[in-house]
């Protein structure tokens, strides 16, 4: 697709955020032609988090933006393996076996494709201003303030704040406190090389791979990265009791390993045995909130993107890539709409974006359900369905965000240009 060929007069839009949302988004607007300032509250970046996957809908994109060489970065970090095996919780033993592309893509540490993300959008020439965190902002102008009390306005703000936005709040008018989604995660990401010298494990270490264990209510996802140098698992489990649904929304909380190895006893014992060498690992409550009836706030020039609007569970494998998608649709919207129209852009925005990211999460809860309860009732030597535990995340794959924007332009832009007439936007959901 062309950038900025159409003769619009550059739209001035500021980021809020520089996750891998934000930094998608700037590269998407700075493409198609927009001038575009990231600002980011953190004066710095570190490697956090651990797997992410990041599927071609997401990569296709990222490569039409920050061309071939950003593809080969982000593609390298993924993990290399073909397949992937869904196993039986207690033995281990193989139920199913798919392509990896077919189930999440390319799967890298987040802080890799982070590091990638933040050199492309330097490269692009765009700003991330580093240690600037917005406090408030003001729709109607619109602006952003930030901590030391300076403004900042633009023709459209782009709140890609993430899962505790503040963004969020001024969008809805109330703040929308998360809810325990009734699972928990245990995620631990370390070298992986000691374990080559466990016997019981090393086949999971000695080249890269990605293995599921699944049981009733619960599954542990194992892969490794870089060829078998770093290791990860995470294992979900239902929520048994009232108290651990006490809602602590972090990405830092330390997990008591104790806890999880007596949890985990009755656990194939080769995955096991790296579980009990692990020293410490992030308890990491999994949490959920309602769809937004609106992404976009009432001045139709503050739009929401990525996690702050459309979160997905880990089993979606679709977070990093869903908030590349919006980052496409929004900036291809703007350039139609061009800069007097800011309002027919984001709401047509809005409206083509809900269904889709509605479907990737619900996926990972269909699955998460899948999993949980393939074997319930299930004697060791009955045999499942292989179908009915794989992931079904390939028709995610084919669609390019953009092209489908194009496609539905004039027909949601009339829609949408009937409402900010009558002044009755219809509510997401
Ligand atoms: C620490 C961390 C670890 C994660 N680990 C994983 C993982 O292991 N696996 C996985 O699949 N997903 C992980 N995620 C989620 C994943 O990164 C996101 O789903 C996806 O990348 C889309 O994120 P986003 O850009 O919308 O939000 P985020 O990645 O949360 O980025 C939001 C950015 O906005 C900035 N910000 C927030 N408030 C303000 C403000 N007021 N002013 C200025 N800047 C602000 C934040 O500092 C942050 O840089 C993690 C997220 C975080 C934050």
């Amino acid at each position: 697709m062309a950038s900025n060929g159409e003769g619009n007069e550059p739209i001035k839009a500021i980021v809020i955020g520089a996750g891998l949302g934000g930094c998608a988004c700037a590269l998407a607007l700075k493409h198609h032609g927009h001038d575009v300032v990231v600002y980011e509250r953190l004066k710095g970046f570190r490697r956090l988090g651990d797997s992410l996957g990041l599927g071609e809908n997401a990569l296709k994109l990222l490569e039409r933006w920050g061309g071939a060489s950003l593809y080969r970065r982000l593609t390298g970090i993924g993990n290399q393996a073909a397949d992937m095996q869904i196993r039986r919780w207690h033995d281990g033993k193989v139920l199913a076996q798919q392509p990896l592309m077919d189930m999440a893509g390319y799967i890298g540490h987040r802080g890799d494709y982070h590091e990638a993300f933040i050199q492309a959008v330097e490269d692009a020439g765009i700003e991330i201003r580093r240690g600037r965190e917005v406090v408030s902002y003001d729709e109607s102008k619109p602006s952003v303030v930030f901590a030391d009390g300076t403004e900042e306005t633009a023709d459209i703000i782009i709140g890609a704040d993430g899962i505790k936005s503040r963004a969020r709040e001024l969008v809805l008018g109330f703040e929308d406190a998360p809810k325990s989604s009734g699972y928990s995660c245990y995620r631990a990401y370390f070298p992986g090389k000691h374990l080559r010298e466990i016997p019981l494990c090393r086949e999971f270490v000695d080249h890269d791979c990605v293995n599921i264990w699944i049981g009733e209510d619960t599954h542990l996802i194992q892969n490794t990265l870089r060829d078998g140098d770093e290791f990860n698992w995470i294992v979900t489990r239902k929520l048994s009791h009232e108290a651990d649904m006490e809602v602590k929304e972090s990405w830092f909380q330390e997990g008591d390993m104790d806890e999880v190895k007596k949890s985990l006893q009755n656990l194939d014992p080769r995955i096991y045995a790296a579980v009990e060498t692990t020293e410490s690992c992030l308890d990491w409550k999994i949490c959920y909130r309602d769809p937004l009836p609106t992404w976009i706030s009432k001045s139709h020039k503050i739009a929401l993107l990525g996690d702050s609007c459309h979160p997905h569970l880990p089993t979606s494998a679709q977070g990093a890539s869903q908030a590349t998608e919006s980052a496409g649709v929004l900036a291809v919207c703007l350039k139609l709409a061009g800069k007097d129209n800011i309002p027919l852009a984001t709401r047509c925005y809005e409206k083509l974006r809900f269904p889709r990211t509605r479907a990737s999460q619900t996926n990972g809860e269909d699955l998460r359900d899948r999993w949980h309860n393939a074997l319930k009732n299930v004697a060791d030597g009955v045999e499942i369905d292989p179908e009915s535990i794989k992931m079904r995340n390939r028709w995610l794959y084919a669609f390019d965000a953009e092209a489908d924007t194009l496609e539905h332009w004039d027909e949601v832009s009339s829609l949408v240009a009937e409402e900010l007439r009558t002044g009755k936007i219809s509510p997401l959901c």
